[in-house]
């Protein structure tokens, strides 16, 4: 997050998939962290059974007066916040232990703005060009601006998918249905699958089948087996199967745009 250069203090949601340990215990160190780099802003955490007793115990046997407000919920499969730009849904997977995937699905965004025109109707940039935006039409020095000859028809809101721990399973593949960029987990190459079913895992192959199957644009892998040295074996079998694949490394960006409908 620092060198993402993100920001501490900003509104945050906090999505925990499931209790094991390479999932939680990263946690307790966070929130003391940001407390101590100055956070004030009430941080929200949202995981499966589990995870508030796991906040409380950590908070009540490692005591720190933490500076912001925290608030843990306990949630299952469904919609699991809503926010003015955006919905948060969740699925179970196939795991060991209970395991949530999350969606995170952007509403709908306002056309593109013309300034150039508005500029060219005599539209002063201000009040007016936000009412524009939002569908009104305006008038200035006596002339009405409709605003469809300003502003573009509304654009679609992205998808982002994250699918944790899990064998490949009907619920996730809805969940993450049409993703403009799913981030899966890949443990295993297409070798180990007896072990990726003994341990509730995807291989490389069957994420990037879940990837087809459910129509995504992007794929990135990620929850490699430390065991490999070199993971590029894994992006080379995603990629038969499902081109747009990438390996998912710290601080990789990329570009979510959806397609222009
Ligand atoms: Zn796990
Ligand atoms: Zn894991």
């Amino acid at each position: 997050m620092f060198a993402a250069k993100v920001g501490l203090n900003k509104k945050m949601k906090l999505f925990i998939s499931h209790m094991h340990g390479d999932h939680v215990l990263g946690i307790p160190g966070l929130l003391q962290t940001m407390s101590l780099l100055g956070r004030t802003e009430r941080l929200s955490i949202f995981g499966p059974k589990g995870i508030r007793d796991f906040i409380d115990s950590f908070n009540r046997t490692v005591p720190y007066n933490l500076a912001f407000e925290l608030e843990t919920n306990e949630v299952k499969d469904g919609l699991v916040t809503r926010e003015p730009e955006y919905d948060v849904y969740s699925a179970w997977g196939k795991h060991v232990i209970p395991c949530l995937s999350y969606a995170i699905v952007e509403k709908q965004r306002p056309g593109r703005f013309n300034a150039k025109m508005a500029r060219r109707l005599g539209v002063p940039e201000g009040p007016l060009w936000k009412r524009l935006q939002m569908g009104q039409t305006v008038t200035t020095k006596g002339k009405t601006v409709n605003p469809k000859r300003i502003v573009g028809p509304p654009r679609q809101g992205s998808k982002i998918a994250y699918v944790s721990d899990t064998r490949p399973c009907k619920a996730i593949e809805r969940l993450i249905k049409g993703a403009d960029l799913l981030v899966s987990e890949s443990t295993f190459d297409n070798s180990k699958k007896d072990k990726a079913s003994e341990y509730g895992h995807s291989t490389a192959g069957e994420a990037a089948n879940l990837a087809c199957k459910a129509k995504v644009k992007r794929l990135a892998l990620t929850h490699v087996s430390a065991s490999y040295d070199d993971p590029t074996i894994l992006l080379k079998q995603a990629k038969k199967l499902f081109r747009h694949t990438v390996l998912a490394n710290d601080l990789l960006r990329i570009e979510v745009e959806p397609l222009e409908k």
